[in-house]
């Protein structure tokens, strides 16, 4: 489960270098909408194995006058609502600004952690405007430089630190098949939801999610419970002002983060944007199943669309899900709707799967000798062996001499061979290698 640290602060305080400085190597997502800046972005932040979400939200301009914009207070508020933490950064060149000083009466306003960060610290002689930062009363400002990376780990520590206790992920019943809708705005999803969850299919519970005001809703169909997440925050949207729709971004990635599988809605006359390729990227890198919803698929003969043709250019922009399941659906007349999920319970079964270890040696042997691993330098990595080690997500183990030999071309073709044989479509799965030695109970 991740938490989310906002970046908030007036412009050119240099938010967006420490955005970048801060960033997991995961590319950040840019939200792309209409109304939407390119410096909205989304990533990830780690400290070890602690992960959590980053937002950068901006600039807080003054617009006429000595207010805070109307449009931009919306934005500081909803950033401020959804986050867990912020940073609040001022810049130790120039000193508090009238500005630094409303964005700290808004900020103390609620009850959030946050860190004042004074940036630009880059030589000793700014000790003194550094101390001039406690007039906020945001407590101590921890001096860094995003530029020469100055005081960036000790800071991202302190943040972590506070961070509130993980939540625990909701408890789902068992059995039951957590699931993620998501999308950009007006692809359809709460039409969807509303179709899923229409009069006469019923609605076994709506259980509170782990995220503020987050709503799950288990329904029953077929022979399986099925737990759609967040549907409250997919709901809950109306007019999308600029700069909630970052924040929905990443909802959106925490609600993947708790299911099994996501299904990415697209519409039927945009289908995949850049973000949506971030969206499956990331459903990738989480070890998820993906379902690809094309919807408003009502409007395909007005609009003349062609449905392989679809479906061709989608399977060539995300290659990294072969064989992912595609579906076609209104959701205003219904149809097609709940192929959905018997899509999901394919897949789910998929990732339940298990390899026997012969079968997988018999598939490794041949692969290794239809295509031995190139040597690097005078060492050539050996395989000695592979194990399907778990199940949801499919995990296989392979132990080898060394494994920092493994190029990543030679992953993604035992990843591909695997799949050749054994299938696992429509969802990720991990391969793992490790040095024999590591494993001291399995026998050659
Ligand atoms: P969300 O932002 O993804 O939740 O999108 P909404 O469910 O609010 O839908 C956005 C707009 O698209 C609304 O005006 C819907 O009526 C319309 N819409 C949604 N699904 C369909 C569909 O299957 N066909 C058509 N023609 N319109 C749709």
């Amino acid at each position: 489960m991740f938490q989310t640290i906002a970046i908030v602060g007036r412009p050119n305080v240099g938010k967006s270098s420490l955005f970048n400085r801060l960033l997991d190597k995961r590319v950040a997502i840019v939200a792309d909408e209409p109304g939407t800046t390119r410096d909205r972005v989304t990533g990830f932040v780690s400290r070890n194995e602690e992960k959590a979400i980053l937002v950068d939200t901006g600039g807080i301009s003054l617009q006429d006058g000595n207010q805070i914009d109307k449009g931009i207070r919306i934005q500081v508020n909803s950033a401020i609502q959804e986050a867990d933490a912020l940073m609040f950064v001022v810049d130790t060149n120039s000193g508090i600004l009238p500005l630094d000083q409303q964005i700290a009466n808004l900020l103390r306003s609620t009850n959030k952690p946050v860190l004042l960060v004074a940036n630009k610290a880059d030589n000793t002689k700014r000790e003194s405007t550094i101390a001039e930062f406690y007039k906020l009363g945001m407590g101590a400002p921890h001096p860094v430089s995003a530029l020469h990376r100055v005081g960036i780990a000790e800071m991202v520590d302190e943040i972590f630190s506070l961070l509130p206790d993980n939540p625990e992920y909701a408890d789902y019943p068992e059995g039951s098949i957590p699931v993620a809708i998501v999308g950009r705005p007006n692809v359809g999803k709460s039409s969807l939801i509303n179709s899923i969850l229409g009069e006469d299919r019923s609605l076994v519970s709506e259980i509170p999610g782990t995220t503020r005001d987050a709503i799950d809703s288990e329904f029953q169909y077929g022979d399986r419970d099925f737990i759609l997440i967040d549907t409250a925050g997919i709901r809950r949207k109306g007019h999308i002002s600029p700069g909630v729709e970052k924040f929905s971004v990443s909802r959106a990635l925490q609600a993947v983060e708790r299911s099994k599988i996501a299904v990415l809605v697209v519409d039927a006359k945009e289908y995949l944007t850049a973000q949506d390729l971030h969206v499956a990227g990331y459903v990738q890198d989480a070890y998820k199943g993906l379902v690809l919803v094309i919807n408003k698929w009502d409007l395909a003969q007005e609009e003349e669309l062609d449905r392989e043709e679809i479906e061709s250019l989608i399977r060539r922009r995300i290659q990294f899900f072969p064989d992912m399941p595609i579906r076609f659906t209104s959701a205003i007349s219904g149809k097609g709707v709940m192929s959905i999920f018997d899509a999901i319970k394919d897949i789910e079964a998929e990732r339940m799967k298990r390899i026997t270890t012969s079968k997988l040696n018999r598939m490794l042997m041949d692969a290794v000798s239809a295509h031995p691993p190139a040597t690097s330098g005078k060492k050539r990595l050996k395989i000695y062996y592979g194990t399907q080690a778990e199940v949801d997500p499919p995990t296989f183990v392979f132990f080898t001499n060394d494994p920092s030999l493994v190029h990543f071309s030679y992953k993604r073709y035992l990843e591909n061979t695997i799949r050749k044989h054994f299938g696992f479509k429509g969802t990720a799965i991990r391969t793992l290698f490790k040095a024999r030695s590591e494993e001291s109970s399995a026998g050659d």
